[in-house]
């Protein structure tokens, strides 16, 4: 369970709180610490990367209820009055988010984070105008990056019409309707830009790098390094990442903001893959096998958290050793 012995989460007690992407690995980490600080939640799910299993413990709580639909279709089409009769936070998670799966989804991935974004604010600006609306965004949106670390300042090196377009440009276009109904229609948006995030409940069939080389590792199978593996990525460990959603929707005064949420510490492809062979195989040689570096895949990636040290008063605490092992321990 997460550590939640902040002030800050008492604002969830009794809220009304919306997850859309709820079975998926983030938003079902968001809706148990929802449920665990005492927020009444509505999850929305259409499963087509989301699992089930993700939601077992939240599924036996009594302030929990599932809905099986598809965040890109109008929120009055699969909600009851009922079930929104007051609605105090929104945060839109549902996304593939794998390169795997958002190229498998690319019609899903543009539309969800950019039609479905739309769709909840103007159901927002309609009925519930006061609510906190959080849109998950990515690293992505800084492309392969010309600045590095990155700052939220930073505006991004993107190919509008490559393979991993569908969602770069879906989470920029996420963005601009959520800068456009903040703005114009004063609604309290906030956007994250979520960094390579790890941690239990990952999917070992979603073809991310961390996934990958664990299942690899302990199949004791050549974990597969793509391009020469000198490529960066920050990795965060998901109870960090989660306190930080939490923390970005409970304090006053950050509508409008836009925070980069990971964990600094970067490596690159091959020392990620050494790390976990040798967390995994301790005492066994390391097996790599090289493949075809992907079209477009960004050369680096860390972001600069000042911003969400500052205003947050937050930092990720867990190491990726440590963050490792106890992804390795639950992996299935
Ligand atoms: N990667 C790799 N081997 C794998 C899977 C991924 O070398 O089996 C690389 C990939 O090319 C990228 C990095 O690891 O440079 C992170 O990939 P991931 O799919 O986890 O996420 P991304 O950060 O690219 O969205």
């Amino acid at each position: 369970m997460l550590n939640l012995n902040r002030s800050a989460f008492n604002y969830y007690r009794h809220r009304q709180v919306l997850v859309t992407g709820a079975a998926g690995f983030l938003g079902s980490h968001l809706v148990d610490a929802l449920l665990q600080s005492g927020a009444n939640v509505i999850g929305v799910d259409n499963f087509i990367t989301g699992r089930k299993q993700n939601l077992s413990w939240a599924l036996k709580q009594p302030q929990f209820q599932l809905i099986e639909a598809d965040a890109i279709q109008a929120p009055t089409t699969y909600l009851t009055e009922t079930d929104t009769a007051q609605v105090d936070v929104v945060f839109h998670f549902a996304s593939p988010a794998s390169p795997p799966r958002y190229q498998q989804h690319p019609v899903e991935t543009y539309l969800v984070n950019s039609f479905g974004t739309h769709q909840l604010l103007d159901w927002l600006k309609q009925f519930h105008p006061q609510a906190r609306f959080i849109y998950a965004s990515s690293s992505e949106v800084y492309g392969d990056p010309e600045v590095h670390p990155q700052p939220e300042s930073y505006w991004g090196n993107v190919n509008p019409n490559g393979p991993r377009s569908c969602y770069d440009e879906g989470k920029r276009l996420g963005e601009t309707i959520c800068g456009v109904w903040q703005r114009d229609f004063q609604l309290d948006v906030r956007i994250a830009r979520f960094f390579n995030t790890y941690g239990p409940r990952l999917d070992p069939d979603d073809g991310r790098v961390i996934s990958n080389f664990i299942k690899q590792a302990k199949q004791q199978k050549p974990l597969t390094i793509y391009g020469e593996g000198s490529q960066t990525r920050s990795y965060c460990y998901v109870d960090d990442l989660i306190r930080a959603v939490l923390l970005f929707g409970a304090l006053p005064d950050l509508k409008g903001k836009t925070l980069n949420l990971g964990n600094p510490q970067e490596y690159t492809v091959r020392e990620t893959a050494k790390i976990i062979w040798q967390l995994i195989n301790p005492n066994r040689k390391l097996k790599l096998q090289f493949k075809p570096f992907p079209k477009d895949d960004p050369q680096r990636r860390q972001p600069n958290i000042d911003l969400a040290k500052k205003l947050l008063d937050w930092q990720p605490e867990i190491d990726f050793k440590t963050g490792i092992k106890l992804t390795a321990e639950k992996f299935s």
